[in-house]
């Protein structure tokens, strides 16, 4: 029983989406593509190999030309383990750079739809109940308070950052904005989605919630 649905999970930075959307696809036995982690691939590869983030050309190409595996709990780029390299200040912001550029954003769309085509996937990211998948049979907004994501993200093992909150509110607050108002998909709620204020929620609660839409999906 619904056992090839597409789980589209967006929402601003330091919401959980990941530890959720992890924690959805291990329950139902799906895939979980961190979309996020394919931005952070294509800024790392162009620290790498010395390309400007205002090379549109350039890193349009490279996101066309690299091959990015998020969809496991290791990220790699051309077979290499990123994983650790990713979850900075320096990439935060040069996701946040890539992420506005169209052909970049249309190499790794067509990636996205090609891992989430047939179902049984869980995708997180920005764009993926209004962009990617607007089909999708779940969709979810993943909300918190500015001060509730900071503390989050300041309080994540896997992100290596500074651990002063007001600079970390503040940063995280610029990236939300380039996110939020760029020319191309920005974040924004799907008009069908549903929106789950995580601000007094724990984990848990969140994938129940989420968990709860996937076995009665809107359309369904
Ligand atoms: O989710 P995460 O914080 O890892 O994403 C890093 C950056 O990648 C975001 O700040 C955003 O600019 C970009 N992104 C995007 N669309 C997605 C996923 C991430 O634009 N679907």
């Amino acid at each position: 029983m619904n056992n090839r649905l597409i789980i589209a999970i967006d929402g601003p930075s330091g919401v959980g989406k990941g530890t959720v959307a992890r924690a959805v696809a291990a329950a139902l036995g799906y895939r979980h593509v961190d979309t996020g982690a394919m931005y952070r691939g294509v800024a790392w590869r162009a620290l790498q190999d010395g390309i400007g983030f205002e090379d549109e050309g350039a890193l349009s190409a490279l996101a066309t030309r690299i091959a990015i595996d998020a969809s496991g709990r290791v990220v790699r780029v051309d077979g290499v383990d990123i994983s650790g390299a990713i979850r900075n200040p320096d990439i935060d912001r040069g996701a946040a750079r890539v992420a506005r550029i169209a052909g970049v954003r249309a190499a790794l769309v067509a990636q996205q739809r090609h891992l989430g085509e047939g179902g049984g996937v869980v995708m997180e990211g920005r764009d993926i109940g209004t962009v990617v998948f607007p089909d999708a049979d779940v969709k979810v907004y993943l909300d918190a308070s500015a001060e509730e994501r900071a503390r989050r993200r300041v309080h994540d093992q896997t992100h290596n950052g500074s651990s002063d909150m007001a600079k970390v509110t503040s940063e995280m607050a610029a990236r939300d904005d380039s996110d939020r108002t760029r020319a191309v998909a920005p974040l924004v709620v799907a008009a069908d989605a549903r929106v789950i204020d995580t601000t007094g929620l724990s984990i848990d609660e969140v994938v129940e919630r989420v968990l709860a839409m996937a076995n009665r999906p809107p359309e369904s």
